[in-house]
């Protein structure tokens, strides 16, 4: 896949702190968006959590599973995330598979894998995700309770460091009311699908 305009790449990277609402906007997406758009399914060599499906939420690989593949050359991008050992990688074959079917890959991924999705696609659609405050942050962690004490320590300090990159995103969303927050999304990619549909 190329970035030229003869083959429009047709990717959103969406990144942003945890709780900030990435995977609650996610779902919204691929139920509302008017473009035709595709989650990227990530492999990932962290433990499901209750109720996550293998190859539904993530595809889960043991360490071992994730490096063959990385060797293979089988990820876009991939990264050590929230240094807790755990990796994270986008798949070639779940990005070629929206592009095949010209549909938008929508990744959910962290600052370090945009960067390096941001280099080899310079027209790549990136947008991160905040909130009104750090406190909003820690708030909706403890509510969403799926964290032990230390791992939502590790994540608040991450979400510090990770705001830090929020401009180098093409766009920055609020995510205070959920609701505005999905429809500011679905009209950025509105836009990039009518320039697309104009060449
Ligand atoms: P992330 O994927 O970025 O870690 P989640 O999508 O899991 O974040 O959201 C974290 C928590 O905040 C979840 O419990 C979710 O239901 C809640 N949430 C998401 N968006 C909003 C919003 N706009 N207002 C209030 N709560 C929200
Ligand atoms: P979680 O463990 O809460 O599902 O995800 C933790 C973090 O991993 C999130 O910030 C998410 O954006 C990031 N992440 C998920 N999939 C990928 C991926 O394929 N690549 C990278 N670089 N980060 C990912």
């Amino acid at each position: 896949m190329t970035d030229d305009s003869s083959q429009p790449v047709r990717v959103v990277v969406l990144s942003g702190p945890s709780g900030s609402g990435k995977s609650t906007i996610v779902q919204r997406l691929i139920r509302e968006c008017p473009v035709p758009i595709r989650q990227s399914i990530s492999a990932t060599t962290r433990a499901p959590r209750p109720g996550e499906v293998d190859g539904e939420h993530y595809h889960f690989l043991t360490l071992a599973e994730f490096e063959t593949q990385r060797k293979n050359g089988e990820f876009l991008e991939c990264a050590e995330v929230h240094r807790t050992g755990n990796w994270y990688g986008t798949l070639w074959s779940e990005v070629d598979v929206a592009q095949k079917l010209k549909m938008w890959s929508l990744l959910e991924i962290d600052v370090e894998g945009a960067q390096s999705v941001m280099r080899m696609y310079p027209h790549a659609i990136t947008i991160f995700v905040t909130l009104p405050s750090l406190d909003e942050y820690e708030r909706r962690l403890r509510a969403r309770g799926t964290e032990s004490e230390e791992v939502l320590q590790r994540r608040l300090q991450t979400a510090r460091e990770e705001l830090k990159m929020a401009g180098c995103y093409r766009h920055q969303i609020v995510n205070d009311d959920l609701d505005t927050a999905v429809q500011a999304i679905c009209r950025i990619l509105a836009t990039h699908q009518a320039e697309i549909n104009a060449r």
